[in-house]
């Protein structure tokens, strides 16, 4: 077997592995499973092509971006790689041509979309090639958990079956834990070697703040950041429209990009986009699956997105580079009511429930104290300590206020109830509520009650989501979800703890001025 160094050198033209191909490849050359999470950029392709240039068959990529897989044979035959691929956009003459090439023993690469593979008969034809290795690229499809299921990638459950004697490989950007364990699952990959890089992106600049005027605050934005390139996201394809309008009439060079334009308006604004001669997109999350612009250097959220996960995805577009790029998040209580109307729509239980709780993670991430980073890297399971220094949070931008006697209150509240309640009774004991359930367990005797009466319901959630997200205090699943102290909440409460609890301080919505 050739050195994969040597051929990395040869092929590619590159010097060196970047982290962890080097292990992918060496796995797969030695007949193992692999599954790799490696974030953009990470340099997955040729943990693909190398092997399929090294092994003696056919090695098949799935891969869902039917639109780019022209490019991607392209990139391949650049580098001298026999590649093809197989997907409803080609005509019967050309599909003919590639059976050609794959029965003369010609092609080493084949690409092909998930949706041709789950016709019937289509995988009963490949069989009879020697195929060495497949390799399924954006992975996290096959799962419900992930951001961007596609049901056509569960015919992939049959891979193992058609090539029992194929080392599969799968490949995502972004995945966790749950993700992981339903590709593998499905894939029935064996034993797999698994990498999982970090998914940090020091290049990035997180920042979110309240909305209050999106149009003009994405305005302001880009108006400081002159002739960069820039995505902006819109939940809705008239918000889209509106602020493609708005910044155009301000100068900027802004087009939209939604699937309610037609597929040739699509296309333009993208190429456009792609050679610089527009700065800035403003899109419905309709755009991005497969960008491949390196020096995108803001990506800005007019909405909040569903979850954390796409949040990830789509601010993961900017900086591929490597230079410093920023993310921008508003959000606004309005864009959560918004989501939670999608969500009572939904009409699958399962769906629904993660819904929800992709909800409750996106909005924590926008409103607790916590840094950004952490909070993110925290939901793909990777811990982060300490300052990152490129966040809003950790770089002191949000105005602050002490809320450590509030939330002395709070703990309080649950300490002399027994730490057996939920959030609603914590918070009624505290702003003194006279309900019936405050009254049969005699909350309206204990010291705390109506303490807190001064301030609003609003007030006294954000302080015990901040207990929460700061990790204070916890829900006990196996107690009905009743808050419960950490040590560090009781350091709190009987001020031993050292520190403030500090809470971010919600700037009132500037109201508007009245010209008469
Ligand atoms: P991904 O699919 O993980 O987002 P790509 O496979 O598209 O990443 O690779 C990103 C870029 O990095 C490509 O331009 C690729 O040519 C380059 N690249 C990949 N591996 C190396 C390497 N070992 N050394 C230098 N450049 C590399
Ligand atoms: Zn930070």
């Amino acid at each position: 077997m050739k050195k994969p160094e040597a051929a990395l050198k040869k092929i590619f033209g590159f010097k060196k592995f970047r982290p962890y191909q080097k292990e992918i490849i060496t796995n797969i050359l030695e007949g193992r499973d692999v599954f790799a999470s490696l974030p953009t950029g990470g340099g997955k392709s040729i943990c693909y092509q190398l092997p399929a240039l090294l092994f003696e068959g056919i090695t098949i990529v799935m891969s869902p971006l039917v639109a780019l897989m022209k490019d991607q044979v392209d990139g391949a035959r650049a580098y001298g790689i026999e590649a093809y691929c197989l997907n409803s956009s080609l005509s019967p003459m050309e599909t003919a041509d590639v059976y050609q090439a794959l029965e003369a023993g010609k092609a080493k690469l084949l690409y092909i979309s998930p949706e041709r593979f789950a016709i019937d008969g289509f995988s009963e034809n490949l069989k009879k090639f020697n195929v060495s290795f497949v390799a399924v690229d954006e992975a996290h499809c096959v799962s419900e958990w992930g951001h961007d299921f596609r049901p056509d990638y569960l015919s992939l459950s049959r891979i193992r079956e058609f090539f029992p004697g194929s080392v599969i490989a799968a490949f995502t950007a972004t995945a966790t834990l749950k993700v992981q364990e339903d590709i593998i699952g499905l894939l029935k990959m064996r034993d797999p070697f698994l990498v999982r890089a970090s998914f940090d992106r020091k290049e990035l600049y997180y920042r979110i703040v309240p909305k209050n005027g999106a149009n003009r605050q994405i305005y302001e934005f880009i108006r400081k950041r002159k002739k960069q390139s820039g995505i902006v996201y819109r939940l809705s394809r008239a918000d889209v429209e509106k602020t493609a309008a708005y910044l155009s009439e301000k100068g900027i060079k802004a087009l939209p990009y939604h699937a309610g334009l037609a597929s040739k308006t699509r296309e333009k604004n993208q190429d456009l986009f792609n050679r610089d001669e527009v700065d800035v997109v403003i899109a419905t999350i309709a755009f991005g699956m497969g960008i491949d612009k390196s020096n995108i250097r803001f990506v800005v959220h007019g909405d909040l997105p569903k979850s954390v996960e796409g949040y990830y995805q789509e601010t993961g577009r900017a900086g591929r580079d490597g230079l410093p790029s920023e993310c921008l998040l508003l959000y606004s209580a309005g864009d959560i009511a918004k989501i939670h109307y999608f969500i009572d729509k939904i009409s699958d239980e399962n769906e629904k429930v993660r819904a929800n709780r992709n909800l409750n993670n996106i909005s924590n991430l926008a409103s607790i104290n916590v840094c950004r980073r952490k909070q993110i890297l925290e939901y793909f399971n990777e811990s982060y300590e300490g300052n990152c220094g490129a966040c809003d949070i950790c770089n002191g931008e949000a105005e602050q206020v002490d809320g450590t006697v509030d939330a002395q209150k709070v703990l309080s509240a649950i300490v002399r109830s027994g730490q057996r309640f939920g959030i609603g009774q914590i918070i009624d004991i505290v702003r003194g509520a006279d309900t019936e359930k405050i009254r049969k367990f005699g909350h309206n005797e204990l010291k705390t009650w109506g303490v807190g009466k001064d301030k609003s319901k609003v007030w006294w959630s954000s302080i015990v989501n901040e207990l929460l997200g700061q990790k204070h205090i916890y829900r006990d699943p196996d107690s009905f979800n009743a808050l419960k102290l950490n040590e560090s909440g009781g350091d709190i409460l009987y001020g031993r703890a050292g520190f403030s609890v500090l809470m971010k301080k919600e700037k009132e919505p500037e109201k508007k001025l009245n010209f008469r």
